[in-house]
C-alpha cells in the first residue's frame, strides 16, 4: 500500500533532454497508443491556470495532513476555510490542449495523480484517479458522496460574512493543485457535516499521511504490467505513489519515457527524457499518429 509522503525538496539534479521529441515519438509510434499507459502530474494542469506545486512560480507550504484533518475542528475549519476561498479557481479551470490530445490518443490507459478532473473533463478514458478527485466530498461515518458544489453552497451559506471579516482579495490569493488557499484567518469558518448523520465531511482526495485505495492502487497496477511503454507527464514524482509505477515499468523492460519541464526521481529510470512543456509534447504527438494512420 503507498502512502503519500510530503514531496521532498531540493534533492534532484539538473535535467536534460535525451532525445529530441521526434525521436521520442517515433519510438511511441513503435509501441502504439493501445499498448501505451500515460502517468500525469500537476504540470499537465499548469497551462489551465492551476500552478504546480513544484513548479519555478510555486512557493514553499505545508499541505493539510490526513492525521492533522482528523486533529480537532479547528484544523478542519482551517482545512475548509482555504479549500472554499480556492474552490472557484478549480471549478473554473478548464482542460487545455494537452488534455485534449492526450484523449485524443486513446491510450491503453490514464493514471492520473492530480485531482482537478480534467483529464476526464477531456474525455480522457480509462482513467485510475490515483488521489481521487476534488469536485466530491465523503462522510467518513457513513461513506456516502455529495459534490463538492453543493458543499461549497452549504459553506457560502454558514459563512456570509467570511471574507468581509478577514479582509482578503480571494483573487489574489495564492491556491494550491488541490485547491488550498493561502490563508491564515480561518479560526471563526463554520464547516459543515454530513446532513444524513452528522460525520465529518472530508474531500474525496488522499491527503499526504494517508494510504491510497489498494483497489485503485491494484487498478494502476494492473495498467501498468499490460502496457509496453509508460510516458510520465508533467509529474517530478516526488510522491512514491507515483513513482512505484514507473519503477515496476522499467522492471518490466516497458518504455519509460519522461517528458517534465525540470528534474524528477524517476530521470534514471527513464530511456527517454524530454523537458518540453506537456500540451507541445502531446499536441505533437497526436499529430503524429493521426498523420501516420
Ligand atoms: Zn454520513
Amino acid at each position: 500500500m503507498a502512502v503519500i509522503r510530503d514531496p521532498l525538496r531540493g534533492r534532484e539534479r539538473p535535467a536534460a533532454p535525451s532525445h529530441t521529441d521526434d525521436q521520442i515519438i517515433e519510438r511511441l509510434l513503435e509501441v502504439g497508443a493501445e499498448s501505451t499507459v500515460a502517468l500525469t502530474g500537476a504540470g499537465m494542469s499548469t497551462a489551465s491556470g492551476i500552478p504546480d506545486y513544484r513548479g519555478p512560480d510555486a512557493s514553499p507550504r505545508s499541505p493539510m495532513t490526513y492525521q492533522a484533518f482528523l486533529a480537532g475542528p479547528l484544523q478542519r475549519s482551517r482545512y475548509w476555510a482555504r479549500s472554499w476561498v480556492g474552490w472557484d479557481r478549480i471549478e473554473w479551470a478548464e482542460p487545455n490542449d494537452g488534455h485534449r490530445a492526450l484523449a485524443a490518443l486513446r491510450l491503453a490507459g490514464t493514471i492520473t495523480q492530480n485531482v482537478d478532473g480534467l483529464d476526464r473533463l477531456a474525455g480522457v478514458r480509462d482513467i485510475v484517479e490515483l488521489h481521487g478527485r476534488l469536485d466530491r466530498v465523503l462522510c467518513l461515518t457513513c461513506r456516502r458522496t455529495y459534490s463538492r458544489q453543493w458543499l461549497q453552497e452549504e459553506l457560502t451559506a454558514l459563512n456570509p460574512d467570511f471574507l468581509d471579516r478577514i479582509d482578503v482579495d480571494p483573487r489574489e490569493i495564492e491556491v494550491a493543485p488541490d485547491g488550498d488557499a493561502e490563508l491564515e484567518q480561518t479560526r471563526d469558518f463554520r464547516v459543515r457535516d454530513c446532513p444524513q448523520c452528522d460525520g465529518l465531511l472530508k474531500p474525496d482526495v488522499v491527503f499526504f499521511g494517508e494510504t491510497v485505495d489498494t483497489r485503485v492502487v491494484e487498478r494502476a497496477r494492473d495498467l501498468v504490467e499490460a502496457a509496453d511503454a509508460l510516458v510520465v507527464l508533467g509529474s517530478s514524482l516526488a510522491v512514491m505513489s507515483g513513482l512505484r509505477f514507473v519503477r515496476a515499468a522499467a522492471k518490466l523492460g516497458a518504455l519509460v519515457v519522461i517528458d517534465t519541464d525540470g528534474p524528477t526521481r524517476g530521470d534514471d529510470l527513464a530511456d527517454m527524457r524530454s523537458l518540453s512543456r506537456t500540451a507541445d509534447f502531446l499536441t505533437a504527438w497526436e499529430r503524429a499518429v493521426r498523420d501516420s494512420e
